[in-house]
């Protein structure tokens, strides 16, 4: 049978592996299965969403509120934005799909970082758009800007912080660059982590409503996957000029979000108090990577987010680290695929991080 040529260099998605598969593979009991694979909140998700899920569990037969009204309201309180300028998704991700097919197509050029979240290139391919990366590890916008002005893309990513790095770039100098892009060019700022950057630092919080205030090419992106603890529920919002919502809107399949995703989004916005213990543990446990990485003399890379990014010398192999922790259990992220011999670890609570640093130890 002949499929869309298109999809002859898609590689599928690789997620962090899942746990069910784990148990299969290595007969691990779930109980003993840790994973540190795709940066989901280790201590869960607020009470209070809990108790507002299970309470409308019996509304299942009907369809979600495809007004979201709910769940608008917050946002746009949250972030000070009229409700035009929202868009919710089934996870960011489906965002950046409406994004990529609203303004791009096989004769458009995507510009994002050499290593960054691999979504970006794998929608750019569903339309058949060409990629193009930088050369430096981080993002250094000097050199999206010489690349932009060389090659004029339709779409910019700026993912900040960057997965799967964790470092983050300075607030001022996201809004200097987009001073000097023209107002075709649609620039994503993903903000996946944004709520623990913020936290670690000010400068690198970047403001929505400022954004969108300044500029009409510009989308926000943010997740209920990470910080909030609802990486199960599947929920994203995008936030730019009610323009370009509008675009996006054409492309959204009816009833993208269901019911219990909706409330449970909303309900967790509003246990900030939740949020900000996860946050401040986060770092706090980060600390002990950072003092493992000294002892053990591996390079950490600065992170703004809920993972830290361990790299290699030589002597180890990241993708031989990672198959033996995966036989004890331990599910991390091998960053081999990016070309970077380096893994990265969600950080979890006190007792997973106390396994991994026993585990490496041992390995190493
Ligand atoms: C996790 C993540 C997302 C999207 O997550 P969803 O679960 O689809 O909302 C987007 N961008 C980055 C950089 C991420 O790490």
């Amino acid at each position: 049978m002949k499929f869309n040529k298109k999809l002859e260099n898609i590689d599928t998605y690789e997620a962090g592996k899942p746990i069910e598969l784990v148990v299969r593979e290595f007969g691990i009991e779930p109980k003993d299965i840790i994973k540190l694979a795709s940066n989901e909140n280790p201590y869960g998700c607020s009470i209070n969403v809990q108790h507002a899920v299970t309470e409308i569990v019996p509304n299942m037969a009907m369809y979600p509120d495809d007004s979201m009204m709910k769940l608008k309201e917050g946002l746009s309180e949250r972030f000070d934005v009229a409700e035009e300028n929202l868009i919710i998704g089934s996870g960011s991700d489906q965002v950046i799909e409406f994004l990529m097919h609203a303004k791009a197509d096989e004769n458009s050029k995507i510009l994002i970082n050499s290593v960054t979240f691999a979504m970006y290139e794998i929608y750019a391919k569903h339309v058949g758009a060409e990629i193009i990366k930088t050369a430096s590890q981080e993002h250094n916008l000097d050199e999206f800007y010489a690349l932009y002005k060389e090659k004029n893309p339709d779409i910019i990513f700026l993912c900040t912080p960057n997965n799967p790095t964790g470092d983050a770039i300075d607030a001022a100098a996201i809004m200097e660059f987009l001073a000097k892009i023209d107002s075709d060019t649609l620039v994503v700022v993903d903000g996946a982590y944004m709520e623990y950057a913020q936290y670690k630092d000010q400068s690198k919080s970047v403001s929505p409503k400022e954004l969108i205030e300044k500029f009409d090419n510009v989308i926000y992106l943010g997740t209920f996957s990470k910080a909030y603890g609802l990486g199960g529920m599947r929920v994203g919002y995008g936030i730019s000029d009610a323009r370009i919502i509008k675009e996006l809107y054409k492309l959204r399949p009816p009833f993208n979000v269901t019911t219990l995703s909706l409330e449970a989004a909303s309900t967790a916005l509003k246990d900030e108090e939740f949020v900000n213990e996860c946050i401040a543990l986060n770092f706090e446990e980060m600390k002990r990577y950072e003092e493992f990485a000294n002892k053990q003399k591996l390079d950490i890379i600065e992170s703004y987010t809920n993972f830290v990014t361990l790299c290699f010398c030589d002597n180890i192999d990241s993708t031989q680290l990672s198959d033996e922790l995966l036989r004890r259990g331990m599910i991390v992220r091998n960053l081999s695929g990016y070309g970077m011999n380096a893994i990265r670890v969600t950080v979890g609570t006190k007792e997973q991080n106390d396994r991994f640093f026993e585990l490496v130890q041992e390995l190493l």
